[in-house]
């Protein structure tokens, strides 16, 4: 048997998140591997029909099918699920998968929804399109003021359902107050923390009772797979929601674990060096064009509400050029370093245009309500030298015209 620190919870617990982070979950092979072995098996053996039959019954530990449980995937959850401060973490193959599994495993005909209007545009689309469609009805708010949680409660309101800092406004949500107002009415509140992660802002200690993330965003960090994670408690995740992905098998694909088990080792350096990167450009920015969406930035409305729930403020920005369509696309045009991409949380800067890119889908009128302008654009900052993207945005705005 080979020293598996890094699944003992007596040893672990001590860790702080950097180390948990490149450490937490391992659990090494008979070859004592360093770095985390990829299991490629959709099926596992028995020795003996008996065997089978007791893991199936549950009397046995051992993994029977891929679906279900793969050692990868397992150092992945456990890693993760330390990280968060969670009791338990069950991956996904994607963000949208851990959002919307998240949300039907729990919820039936004659439940109902609050959610922030500021969602990522999938996220939307589960709240205005798919969950009515199964008689749950949602109201979708200003999540800004608590009031609006409050009164949007009815007996029969079962989750509420917002991100902070919020795609691509950058709106920021008091996490404690709302996941507070939800446990004071056993509502269970499910907070999408893709675009801060762990390292970042931790909802559980701020009273949530369900994470979920896009892991393909920063955990993964270099724009190679889809991944997507939920924690919560013991309960929750091996109860719901267990159930439900046994059944409908968005199960994250073992190589793709593997690789976001690479990308969380350097997640703490990355998101911190991003994050700085971004508070440079937005200061940069804020001298050069009509608004700036960072909550970095002191002059920002939430700037002193995200500096107490979050340790800096991520690598993603909004902007607004002025002028409408043309006036942005002529601004991605003209970049020569940063690439127009609708991806985030990757090591190279990215640069896209809400409106007709992640929020076509959304309704125009609810796009203005929530503030994504035909003049808005949405930039991801890398790992590059800071210098080189801020002089690439400036020759740009010069050769848009702006
Ligand atoms: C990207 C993203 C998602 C969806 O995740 P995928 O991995 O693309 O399926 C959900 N929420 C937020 C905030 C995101 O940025």
């Amino acid at each position: 048997m080979k020293r598996q620190t890094g699944q003992d919870p007596e040893i672990t617990r001590h860790w702080r998140p950097a180390t948990q982070a490149i450490r937490g979950g391992t659990a090494r092979s008979e070859w004592g591997e360093t770095s985390e072995a990829l299991f490629l098996t959709s099926g596992y053996t028995y020795d003996c029909a008996g065997d089978a039959a007791a893991r199936f019954a549950g009397d046995q530990a051992g993994m029977t099918y891929s679906r279900l449980q793969n050692p990868t995937v397992e150092m992945l959850e456990k890693r993760i699920a330390m990280m968060d401060g969670a009791e338990a973490c069950r991956t996904m193959a994607s963000g949208m998968a851990a959002m919307s599994a998240s949300l039907l495993c729990q919820l039936e005909t004659g439940d109902h929804v609050v959610a922030s209007r500021a969602l990522f545009g999938s996220c939307r689309w589960l709240t205005d399109t798919l969950l009515p469609k199964f008689g749950i009805q949602t109201t979708v708010i200003d999540g800004r003021d608590l009031k609006n949680w409050e009164a949007a409660i009815r007996p029969e309101t079962k989750v509420f359902f917002f991100e902070t800092p919020a795609n691509p406004t950058l709106e920021v949500l008091d996490l404690r107050a709302i996941c507070g107002l939800a446990r004071a009415h056993g509502i269970t509140s499910v907070v999408d923390n893709a675009f801060a992660t762990s390292v970042l802002q931790r909802p559980i200690d701020l009273g949530a009772d369900v994470v979920a993330y896009s892991a393909t965003k920063m955990m993964d960090g270099q724009g190679r797979v889809m991944a997507g994670a939920v924690c919560g408690t013991e309960e929750f995740i091996e109860g719901d929601l267990l159930k439900f992905v046994r059944n409908t098998g968005p199960t994250l694909a073992p190589f793709n674990a593997w690789v976001v088990l690479k990308g969380l080792e350097t997640l703490d350096l990355r998101i911190r060096r991003q994050s700085e990167n971004a508070l440079a450009v937005a200061q940069f920015l804020e001298q050069r064009v009509a608004r700036v969406n960072y909550p970095g930035l002191m002059a920002n409305r939430y700037h002193d509400l995200a500096m107490q729930q979050m340790e800096l403020t991520g690598p993603i920005l909004s902007l607004h050029v002025g002028g409408g369509r043309a006036q942005a696309h002529a601004l991605l045009d003209a970049l020569q370093l940063i690439d127009i991409s609708n991806n985030i949380g990757d090591s190279r800067s990215l640069m896209c245009h809400p409106s007709s890119t992640t929020h076509a889908g959304m309704e125009a009128e609810a796009r203005e309500e929530v503030g994504i302008t035909e003049d808005m654009l949405r930039l991801n900052v890398g790992l590059e030298d800071v210098q080189d993207v801020i002089e690439d945005l400036d020759r740009a705005l010069g050769a848009a015209g702006l």
